[in-house]
């Protein structure tokens, strides 16, 4: 199983049966309250009628199309959906299947584009420490994450890392974007200064970094690396997919930072997590390189058998649907103020030394155990999820990110088990 401790597993599976709003059913049948939504995924909540019934008259109508050198009218109407949803500078979409595939998706179309520009040198990637792109061997690659990497070889070349942001010292129980922080935002310079700005082509970032455990930018840190990028020609990439789809408040993180990068990677909220579905936006300057070069049969030599794929297309146009109807893209907002005294409420109880948040995400951070790092916060996954509520550990961090559909009670539910669970921690 997928990053699952597999032979625990086996002594006590949790097997999900059924899931309907805000709640999972389990074999046993208990209700688990979705603190997480499913894998930052399931924005609308689950079951939703309008995606169900999408995907099923979908399936009755056109289950496949090729993906290469043929069309069907739902991928465009998809696409316009997404490029009208999001910031301006965005006009064109490419889909892939997972968030994965976005990254390498947006990581050869960097390189692509400054080759077609007649800018071939311009093959250098940057990531961040800490950064989560995915599992494939360019995300992994300009990833940031040591477990994901160390086993897997010697990875991409040419890649560098910025530091991470992540600063307990400075920044512990800040409310929203920490203080401290935008000047490691100008490690780009010294980045540049030792390769060669002319070589590199691409910085991707999580805007917020999800996956490492919910870190916020610190105040001004996109926007300086977004001027930095900008000064040297430099594509920058945000790496959204955990942040699109109204988890920060907004559509997406960059309308929500006002920080426009030249692409977008998404998946996750794309189809509430239904069906397995990435996308890429990119902007016209990027789109038009491809299209006003020298003609080629084929102007991106790369794609999937299941771009596009017609009933993933019916998901994401029902998810869209009901997002829009039930404003669920900003609720995020809305509710921010309510969720963020709620999670802090926890300061104070044992082993909580930082707690973070904004829109509807959120993470409380836990003194390691010495020597035993994750352990304490698993057994509050696992204490948790008696107690029926579904939370997310990653190292010692609690994440949390609810449906967006969730409501004031739900809310209380939540940090009100979170809080019995950690007054019971070791
Ligand atoms: N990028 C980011 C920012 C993510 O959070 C994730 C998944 N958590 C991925 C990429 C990879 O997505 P997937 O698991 O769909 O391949």
């Amino acid at each position: 199983m997928p990053f699952t401790a597999n032979r625990q597993f086996k002594k006590a599976p949790r097997m999900l049966v059924a899931a309907e709003g805000m709640h999972y059913t389990t074999a046993d049948g208990r209700q688990i309250l979705d603190g997480t939504a499913g894998l930052w995924c399931c924005n609308a909540g689950h079951k939703r009628p309008k995606i169900v019934q999408a995907i099923q008259e979908q399936a009755a109508e056109l289950d496949y199309a090729p993906a290469f050198q043929m069309g069907h009218p739902k991928v465009f109407e998809l696409a316009n959906r997404l490029v009208d949803l999001a910031p301006e500078p965005f006009e064109h979409a490419f889909f892939t299947n997972s968030g994965s595939e976005s990254v390498e998706t947006a990581l050869k179309i960097a390189i692509a584009y400054h080759r077609a520009r007649g800018e071939g040198q311009r093959t250098r990637l940057i990531g961040r420490e800490r950064g989560y792109h995915g599992v494939n061997f360019g995300g992994i690659s300009v990833g940031g994450i040591v477990n994901n990497r160390k086993v897997f070889g010697s990875l991409l070349t040419g890649v560098d890392h910025l530091p991470h942001t992540h600063d307990l010292k400075r920044n512990a129980f800040t409310r929203g974007q920490p203080e401290h922080g935008a000047e490691l935002a100008d490690e780009l310079e010294r980045i540049c200064a030792l390769h060669g700005p002319e070589t590199i082509a691409a910085v991707i970032v999580e805007p917020m970094a999800g996956s490492t455990g919910v870190l916020l930018p610190p105040k001004d840190y996109l926007q300086r690396l977004r001027a930095i990028t900008k000064k040297h020609g430099i594509l920058l990439i945000f790496d959204e997919v955990i942040t699109g789809f109204g988890r920060l408040g907004a559509p997406f993180a960059a309308g929500y930072f006002d920080v426009m990068p030249d692409m977008i990677t998404c998946a996750k909220g794309l189809t509430n997590g239904v069906i397995p579905m990435g996308a890429v936006l990119t902007t016209a300057q990027i789109h038009d390189a491809f299209m006003t070069g020298p003609e080629h049969l084929i102007e991106l030599f790369h794609g999937y058998t299941y771009s596009g794929n017609p009933i993933a297309c019916a998901a994401g146009l029902g998810t869209l649907d009901t997002y829009a109807e039930e404003g669920l893209l900003t609720r995020g907002a809305e509710l921010a103020g309510y969720w963020e005294d709620a999670l802090h409420s926890l300061r104070g109880l044992p082993h909580v030394i930082d707690i973070r948040n904004m829109g509807l995400i959120g993470a409380v951070e836990l003194e390691p155990i010495a020597g035993e790092p994750t352990k304490r916060a698993f057994s509050a996954f696992l204490k948790a999820y008696e107690k029926g509520i579904l939370i997310r550990t990653t190292g010692d961090i609690i994440a949390l990110s609810p449906p967006l559909i969730i409501e004031k009670d739900h809310i209380d539910q939540l940090i009100g088990t979170l809080g019995d669970v950690l007054k019971t921690l070791d």
